[in-house]
């Protein structure tokens, strides 16, 4: 079977070939052109020591030279060509303690975790294929190579890893591959939370977010995000809700656009349910105060698992709000605007109508007019150009010292009033109005 190759990478093989190497693409470059996928990066494996491949290209860089990679630079783009390497024994699941490098293709296939990124592919020999990955990849399944129990000793994140990639394909794990996981699951807990965030951040980005569930019933969830697990046991009955906290959860991840930031929130939005559950003596379930519970914990999840502290910030936020506990107004709007900013809001809508659509009928014929309603006044405010935060407001500190405040927490004060006045109605946003305002307040405390 012939693949289409980027011209760069033929060069890379041709190049290694001509100097007496062996060289393949390999992993999920080839995985994804079978699929008809357009893959992220495209990787090398060579028989050449990475000695050998900087000498062969004008300009490289030492990635992870002690693991055998080398990057080549071509044009704009860098493509990471490794050496043929066994994995020494691993350390704590986690890291080879070494690496040996070795002259046989069919070792370095057989270190991989999956056999349907077990393949590789040159020009000259086709696709090399010794796992059966291409068979796997027609029956839609995953599966490790070898022995799966032995494989997620050796690294227990290929745990997360398989349910990633079948949430990444629309794939199902294995028969023998789950067994294992359900076994091992336990051995999560010595990953680094980097790694981890890195393969539930590609799960929850896939195409079939909702795969998650995967994780949670095979016991993956319980070790790494134990508060997910909560949510699938909570039920949830009332007016709005017939599905658990969970299935409801999953529901709002498949209605929100394949954005970090939104997929994270609709992840954590309702993590504080299971806290603030109360039964009425009728059966139903009431969740009051709930968003600022899940915020709460979505700011120690997102931190365990070593967020950047924007991520952080921002979907915290998004989750404290996700309710809109804003009047439906434009002067609600424009509360809302100065709660959030103008980057966060947009998305906020975008939350509230997933979660709006992740409940049953009745709730999306009252949630989602409503929305309507609030991305019309929203609208409306954008066009008016209304005040929405302190640097709009007609006066700042220094007007209010020139009238003869003192700086300090008083004056922090006063402006903070003013805004809110001018965020109820913009047409007090002036000069004459907001110093006599501030005058006023000082005189009266
Ligand atoms: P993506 O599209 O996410 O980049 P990928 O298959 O390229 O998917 P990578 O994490 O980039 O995944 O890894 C590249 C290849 O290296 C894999 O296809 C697999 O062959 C191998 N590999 C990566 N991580 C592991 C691991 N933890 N255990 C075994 N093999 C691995
Ligand atoms: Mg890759």
């Amino acid at each position: 079977m012939r693949m289409e190759i980027p011209a760069h990478v033929a060069f890379i093989i041709d190049t290694l070939e001509k100097a007496g190497f062996e060289a393949y693409a390999v992993g999920g470059c080839v995985r994804d052109t079978i699929l008809g996928r357009e893959p992220g990066d495209w990787d090398v494996t060579t028989s050449a020591r990475p000695g050998q491949v900087k000498r062969l290209f004008r300009r490289t860089a030492d990635t992870g030279i002690k693991h055998g990679t080398v990057t080549v630079l071509l044009g704009g783009d860098g493509y990471e060509v490794t050496t043929y390497r066994i994995d020494g024994e691993y350390e704590d699941a986690r890291h080879p303690k070494e690496v040996a490098f070795t002259a046989s293709l069919t070792e370095d296939l057989k270190r991989r975790d999956f056999t349907i990124n077990a393949m590789a592919y040159s020009p000259k020999a086709g696709i090399i294929d010794e796992f059966e990955g291409m068979e796997d990849l027609k029956r839609g399944i995953i599966r490790a190579v070898g022995n799966a129990k032995e494989r997620f000793t050796e690294d227990a994140l290929r745990m997360l890893r398989a349910v990633r990639f079948s949430a990444q394909l629309g794939f199902a794990v294995e028969g023998e591959t789950a067994a294992a996981v359900r076994e091992m699951a336990g051995r999560l807990s010595l990953i680094s939370k980097e790694r981890i965030q890195a393969e539930l951040d590609k799960l929850l980005l896939s195409g079939h977010p909702e795969y998650i569930r995967r994780a949670y019933e095979l016991g993956i969830t319980a070790v790494i995000l134990p508060e997910f697990d909560r949510i699938m046991e909570a039920p949830q009955r009332n007016r709005y809700h017939d599905l658990s906290v969970g299935e409801h959860t999953l529901k709002t991840l498949q209605h929100v656009r394949a954005d970090h930031l939104l997929r994270w929130t609709m992840l954590l939005h309702d993590f504080g349910k299971p806290k603030a559950s109360l039964t009425d003596p009728d059966g139903t379930i009431h969740f009051h105060g709930h968003a600022k519970i899940s915020a709460e914990l979505a700011k120690g999840i997102l931190k365990g698992l070593k967020f950047d502290n924007a991520t952080l910030e921002a979907v915290t936020k998004l989750v404290y709000y996700h309710d809109f506990p804003f009047p439906v107004s434009k002067a609600g709007v424009r509360k809302a605007l100065n709660c959030l900013g103008e980057e966060l809001f947009p998305l906020l809508l975008e939350v509230c109508e997933a979660d709006s659509r992740g409940k049953n009928r009745y709730a999306q014929e009252t949630y989602l007019p409503k929305l309507l309603a609030i991305r019309e006044h929203y609208r409306e405010v954008r066009e008016a150009g209304d005040c929405v935060s302190l640097k709009d407001l007609a006066i700042n500190g220094r007007d209010l010292i020139a009238a003869g405040m003192k700086p300090g927490k008083e004056l922090g004060d006063a402006l903070e009033r003013c805004l809110e006045e001018v965020l109820g109605d913009p047409e007090k946003n002036t000069r004459e109005y907001l110093l006599e305002s501030a005058l006023r307040q000082i005189e009266g405390s």
